[in-house]
């Protein structure tokens, strides 16, 4: 048996693994730098989805491994009951981007930052004289988690179902789904009506029940939707018209993923919280945050009536890891690399737009380094293309050395969205390359 049989063998027996891939055998990485990856068979691959979104400024970066081990010889851990230089320092760097507007509570993933930001909107309402404002409205299609709260804001049918009952008091309305615009509107006719359809929801279901909305800026795993501009800040005011809590989910979007630090940075919006993950330590420690609005958080401690946020984390705020998401902010700023998302997505564009005279290729998204390529059976029908083509290309950039993605198995059929979301550090040779293999795949299998 060859080694990599050998591990796979022992992965099976062993791993359990959430997700299908297109192929039952992982993949074993040995070694990552930069923007490639190497499977133990010696294989080099492009990864074109930055492992999940999140390895922003690329693998193999020293000067991370290293701010982890000095912080960890020096102070491996303490609970942020208390608190810690690494911690306080990154708080301050997150907030020269947000104007010092907030204040921020540490957990581990964007699944738990969300959990968090849930908590605090409740809370918040609960210690405003309003406890009767609980529910939590998110958009079909949007993902926030995998966990029972996280879950239940989730939009998409497939991730849900084997669950239930999951948390009370969450509920949906429509996503910004301009190429099956539930509105049948065209861009030429738009006038954002799909925010008056959120607006509605809050009036029916009783604005005094509802606590918040949770959204991402760009949808992201659901299909990468990029809705108008304008989009985000009619959303705000409405939630500020009906005393809801806007809840911006940057765990994808942020750290310039979209080409602006934050992707609520494209609109003249002020969240009440902001959750992050993923791109905050470009995945080399586990750490998420939720930051709460200045404004917000007076109902938090600031008096006698109020009361403190009941909600422990072991974890949360590890100090080698804040440690290593502030060095990776450093590196975020000083290499450009916001910059250069955004660069760098305007030519895969224009690299990509020829695929739109393709018959399969329905519609091509995308906000700085995060694209969606979606894939029909015919561009008039719009019916998404079965999911073993998908595969199908997939597999063939596999073998031409670019791992891309889909979004994730859904019940509803939107399964049928190629989804391309590379660090932020790659050059533009390697966005030729990418471009190269994807669109050579397409050609070939479709
Ligand atoms: N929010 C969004 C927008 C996400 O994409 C994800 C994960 N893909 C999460 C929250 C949950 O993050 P985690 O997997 O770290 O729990």
């Amino acid at each position: 048996m060859n080694e990599t049989l050998d591990w796979q063998c022992r992965d099976e027996e062993n791993i359990m693994h959430a997700l299908k891939r297109a192929s039952k055998q992982p993949l074993i990485i040995e070694n990552a730098k930069g923007c490639f990856i190497k499977d133990s068979d010696g294989n080099k691959y492009l990864d074109g989805m930055g492992g999940l979104w999140c390895v922003n400024v690329g693998y193999g970066r020293e000067e991370l491994a290293e701010a982890a081990a000095e912080q960890m010889k020096n102070m491996s851990y303490f609970p942020m009951t208390n608190s810690h230089l690494p911690a306080i320092e990154l708080a301050e760097k997150l907030n020269t981007w947000l104007n010092n507007d907030y204040v921020i509570f540490f957990s581990n993933s964007g699944s738990e930052a969300n959990e968090m930001a849930f908590k605090i909107a409740r809370q918040y309402h609960s210690q405003n004289d309003s406890s009767s404002r609980y529910k939590i409205i998110s958009r079909y299609r949007s993902y926030h988690g995998a966990t029972m709260g996280a879950l239940a804001a989730t939009g998409q049918a497939e991730r849900k179902y084997k669950y239930e009952p999951l948390a009370a008091g969450f509920l949906h309305t429509v996503p910004p789904d301009c190429y099956h615009c539930p509105l049948n509107k065209k861009p030429s006719t738009c006038n954002l009506e799909c925010t008056d359809l959120i607006d509605h929801t809050i009036t029916w279901e009783g604005e005094e029940t509802v606590a918040a909305i949770i959204m991402e800026p760009y949808i992201s795993g659901g299909g990468v939707l990029v809705p108008p501009q304008g989009y985000m800040e009619r959303v705000k005011d409405i939630c500020e018209r009906h005393g809801v809590l806007l809840i911006v989910d940057e765990v994808i979007n942020g750290f310039g993923r979209t080409g602006k630090m934050f992707g609520h940075f494209h609109e003249n919006v002020t969240p009440d919280i902001i959750t992050m993950a993923k791109g905050l330590t470009s995945g080399y420690l586990p750490l998420s945050v939720t930051a709460i609005h200045k404004d917000c958080y007076e109902a938090f401690e600031t008096s006698e009536k109020y009361d403190h946020f009941r909600s422990v984390t072991t974890f949360g705020g590890n100090p080698a890891a804040c440690a290593v998401a502030l060095k990776n902010i450093e590196i975020i700023e000083r290499e450009k690399y916001i910059e250069n998302a955004y660069n760098q997505g305007e030519q895969l564009y224009e690299d990509m737009k020829e695929l739109l005279s393709h018959p399969n290729v329905g519609d091509i998204r995308y906000k700085g380094l995060m694209m969606g390529i979606e894939l029909v059976e015919d561009s008039i029908n719009k019916t998404p293309i079965h999911e073993d083509k998908i595969n199908l290309v997939l597999s063939k950039c596999k073998e031409k050395g670019v791992i891309i993605g889909k979004n994730g198995d859904t019940v509803d059929g939107f399964n049928n969205v190629l989804t391309i979301a590379p660090p932020l550090s790659i050059d533009a040779g390697t966005i030729r390359f990418l471009s190269g293999v994807v669109k050579a795949s397409i050609y070939e299998t479709l």
